[in-house]
């Protein structure tokens, strides 16, 4: 008996997608490929009409090695008909927003959101004349009290990726749709595995590939994974702006993407293991870790994901100060200081969530530090930390 695709676990689905059309080898060619080629005329005017994944046409609707990664991305999706891929994360949302988007029209962005994500909507979006209004991601009556006749897309990202507060994506994804808006996710945190976001009423599942997909801190990608209608309107605008990812990179990306369940695993649970440390230090007011139980947005979490990451953020003892927050981060010799996360190795941020906030208040009773556990031992890690709070105590 032949297994169904739709009844694949994610695992399976991981390992078995984007595979090569060549019976003789796993792994799709890296096509490095502007130019393809007709047998004749007719073949040429033939794939002239035909604008899917899988006709050769030209180099900038992309080959073989993007339409396999595109592919696996769509299969773990369930309900969505196909995946854009884009050069990077930014340039997913851009895309995302650009297709949904009109002059004239008002987009609800979430107050959590992404800083360069608001940046799109304040700046390139408010020149097209979209205008751009925030919401409280934990106010749902709220939010749909500012859905207005000009709404026509809402973005929405959680848990947001500096303050880690999960929404009630059901609620407010419903509240939009009986409006008639677009609803649009930044599902980074979570990716496909822990979040199916299309069976959770949204429209348009955005993905910085960047993170975990990638998962090795060497490659920039980004994603939009949709149903129907709006896979061709993705795919319509993402051709117009000439958006195309190499093929080596997108190799590199499958690549990543079939160990992307045991990674996230492995690092759901070291987070966990440090979250519930940072939780018993009386340096630590409080665990903003969305897996660990107690935690904010702990209930929703449970109640609509299937799965955790690394990235979660905790606040400080409000007695400790910037200088202080910098002593625990640069003493730490396991976790690198920068912005990118979800690779193999851990990295600690110092962040500031309530700077760019304008339609809700981040009220944390001190300052924040935002960690993205990877894949090393969680005991060394926790040592680390210990190390860090030593140096900062000595001020
Ligand atoms: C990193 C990130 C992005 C953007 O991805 P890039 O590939 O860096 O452009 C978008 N959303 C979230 C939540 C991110 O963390």
């Amino acid at each position: 008996m032949t297994a169904r695709r739709d009844d694949l676990r994610a695992e399976t689905l991981l390992a078995t997608s984007g595979r090569s059309n060549d019976p003789n080898v796993v792994n799709p060619p890296i096509y490095r490929a502007s130019t393809h080629l007709y047998p004749d005329c007719a073949a040429l005017r033939a794939g002239q009409l035909s604008n899917r994944d899988g006709a050769f046409f030209y180099g900038r609707r992309g080959g073989p090695t993007q339409w396999a990664l595109a592919q696996a991305l769509t299969a773990l999706d369930p309900g969505a008909a196909g995946t854009v891929l884009y050069p990077s994360g930014s340039a997913a949302i851009a895309g995302a927003l650009l297709a949904a988007l009109a002059p004239g029209d008002v987009l609800l962005v979430t107050d959590n959101a992404y800083e360069p994500t608001r940046t799109i909507a304040t700046g390139m979006l408010a020149r097209l004349g979209v205008e751009a209004r925030f919401f409280d991601p934990l106010d749902v009556a709220g939010f749909a009290a500012q859905l207005c006749e000009r709404t026509t897309a809402v973005l929405l990202e959680s848990p947001g990726s500096l303050s880690m507060e999960v929404c009630d994506i059901p609620a407010l994804a419903a509240a939009a749709r009986a409006h008639g808006a677009a609803v649009l996710i930044d599902n980074t945190w979570a990716s496909p595995l822990g979040f199916k976001a299309l069976d959770h009423g949204c429209d348009i599942s955005i993905q910085a590939l960047t993170k975990h997909v990638g998962g090795h801190s060497d490659l920039m990608m980004g994603s939009c994974t949709a149903a129907g209608p709006w896979h061709g309107k993705l795919r319509a605008v993402s051709q117009q702006l000439g958006q195309i990812v190499s093929p080596d990179e997108a190799a590199l990306a499958l690549r990543g993407l079939r160990t992307l369940a045991v990674r996230l695993e492995r690092e759901t649970a070291s987070a966990l293991a440090v979250a519930r440390w940072l939780a018993g230090r009386p340096e630590v007011a409080q665990v903003l870790c969305p897996m660990l139980p107690g935690a904010p947005g702990h209930d929703l979490w449970l109640r609509d994901f299937s799965g955790g990451c690394g990235l979660f953020s905790f606040i400080l003892a409000n007695d400790i100060d910037d200088a202080a927050r910098c002593r625990l981060i640069d003493a730490l010799e396991l976790f690198g200081i920068g912005y990118s996360w979800g690779g193999f190795e851990s990295l600690a941020l110092p962040v500031d969530p309530g700077r760019i906030r304008t339609a809700s208040r981040w009220a944390a009773p001190g300052l924040a530090v935002r960690l993205s556990i990877g894949l090393e031992d969680p005991d060394d890690l926790i040592a680390d930390l210990e190390r860090g709070f030593v140096a900062m105590a000595r001020g």
